[in-house]
């Protein structure tokens, strides 16, 4: 079937591609790329081009391609039992093993550990929870969510409403009402020219501060972010900014969700970026690391605190009234399984910190003197350049000018390097699989020193 000529004339009559510019793809002026195969960070398309996946396909194949352990373990369970659902008290033996394993690596406030299927569908049931919470406890009014400009939480109706980018609201009715936004901790481009890092801090604390006090803490749930801000430019938090943050919340009795889709199991260099933050969150949304992607599996780690309230909401209620046919699936979870169990003998997270750190630094002290290269950030095995016009005064590009993406079309043309051209401003990010060599991180740093050298001289 990879062989087909027919492939590229099926795709575009037939197949819808997710987040594509549908007409310019009709009109051939997007590339059809068939994704044959996978070793490490490296991926293979069908005429036979080998790639470096410097983004490790949507920062989710954090273990490497080819992981033949996991393969086995998904063809294992699929022989045995391909599928049984987890309502009323079932599981099997991946389920329960696999919640047993999140949990061990869970902060130690957390209680138990719901699976769903993709990040935007755990998000959507960390909201159900919050507002069954509220109601449990009584305080039916206490249920917008506070989200940030720039987060990126999912593409439901609830979760596109909580993604903080324009793109993603525009045509499609949203927001949906119950969703505020708030300032991005981006302290390159939002802080006022000459306001230090904790200034800057100071302002999104009050910016929080009058939201809550303009629409009253009784009807505020929830505050959600991403530990680092990932979709919206991978940007990490200015110093101080999540424990400031988190004492807004506390004060005002806020429950906060750390969505933990990109940093969850190791990104970070940690296993989790709250910890990593000084966040103290009351549900943590997991998908993408917790399989590496070899089968969608996500998730919503419950506090104590909000566990305690849910038991006695099914004391008054009945159960609880949420449910995915594929909740758990044994497929997923014996992805899962295998996938932390490698993470562990292979000691990767402590590779995304050393061999990410080595990445990090090399690319900044290989970028941050050209004066189209605006900030270099990371944290761990996460990276990102942002391009401006002018350095001095921060003149930015026009979206327009397709700075990220025209440097990601060279990168990839003349080192067949794989970056991501984020969809927010100039911003051209790097999370490669945990695997990555320091070889490999010195390949990505020049690679892409000589592709901006390419772009803008
Ligand atoms: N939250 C975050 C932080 C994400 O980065 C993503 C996906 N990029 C999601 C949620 C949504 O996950 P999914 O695409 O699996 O629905």
């Amino acid at each position: 079937m990879l062989h087909n000529d027919k492939l590229e004339q099926w795709d575009r009559e037939s197949f819808f591609h997710p987040s594509t510019h549908l007409a310019e793809f009709a009109r051939g002026n997007v590339a059809q790329r068939v994704i044959t195969g996978g070793t490490d960070s490296h991926i293979e398309d069908r005429d036979g081009n080998r790639m470096l996946d410097a983004f490790a396909g949507l920062y989710c194949v954090n273990v490497g391609y080819g992981r033949t352990e996991i393969a086995e373990a998904i063809a294992e369970q699929a022989r045995e039992l391909a599928y049984y659902h987890s309502y009323v008290g079932h599981g099997t033996e991946a389920s329960i093993t696999l919640a047993k394993m999140v949990m061990d690596r869970a902060p130690d406030h957390m209680s138990k550990v719901y699976f769903g299927m993709s990040g935007s569908d755990a998000n959507e049931t960390n909201i159900k929870l919050i507002w069954y919470y509220n109601n449990i406890l009584g305080r039916p009014e206490k249920k917008k969510i506070i989200s940030r400009w720039r987060g990126y939480h999912g593409s439901g109706l609830m979760t596109g409403s909580l993604t903080g980018l324009e793109l993603f609201h525009k045509k499609f009715d949203l927001p949906l009402a119950q969703v505020l936004h708030t300032e991005a901790p981006d302290y390159f481009r939002r802080a006022n020219l000459g306001q230090t890092e904790p200034q800057f801090v100071q302002h999104c604390v009050a910016e929080l501060e009058a939201m809550i006090a303009r629409e009253g803490a009784g009807t505020i749930a929830a505050f959600i972010g991403e530990p680092l801000l990932g979709t919206g430019g991978i940007v990490p938090p200015p110093e101080g900014y999540w424990p400031a943050i988190q004492a807004v919340l506390d004060k005002h009795d806020i429950l906060l969700i750390a969505d933990e889709v990109v940093t969850g199991f190791g990104r970070l260099g940690s296993m989790f970026g709250s910890e990593h933050y000084g966040m103290k969150p009351d549900l943590i949304t997991i998908a993408k690391g917790l399989t590496s992607a070899y089968a969608p599996l996500s998730g919503s780690i419950v506090s104590d605190k909000m566990w305690r309230v849910l038991e006695q909401g099914t004391d008054e209620n009945g159960p609880i009234g949420h449910g995915w046919t594929y909740s758990a699936h044994p497929i997923g979870a014996a992805a899962g399984v295998a996938n932390l169990q490698l993470i562990d003998t292979l000691g990767l997270i402590e590779n995304a910190g050393t061999v990410g750190g080595g990445l990090n630094s090399k690319m900044r002290a290989a970028l941050t003197d050209h004066p189209q290269v605006g900030d270099v950030r990371g944290e761990g095995m996460i990276c990102a350049v942002e391009f401006v016009k002018d350095k001095s005064d921060r003149v930015f590009y026009d979206a327009a000018d397709k700075i990220g993406p025209q440097i990601a079309a060279k990168l990839l043309e003349q080192s067949s390097i794989i970056a991501r051209a984020m969809p927010q401003g100039d911003i051209l990010g790097f999370a490669p699989p945990f695997c990555l060599t320091e070889r490999e991180a010195d390949q990505i740093v020049d690679a892409t020193a000589s592709a901006v050298k390419a772009v803008l001289g």
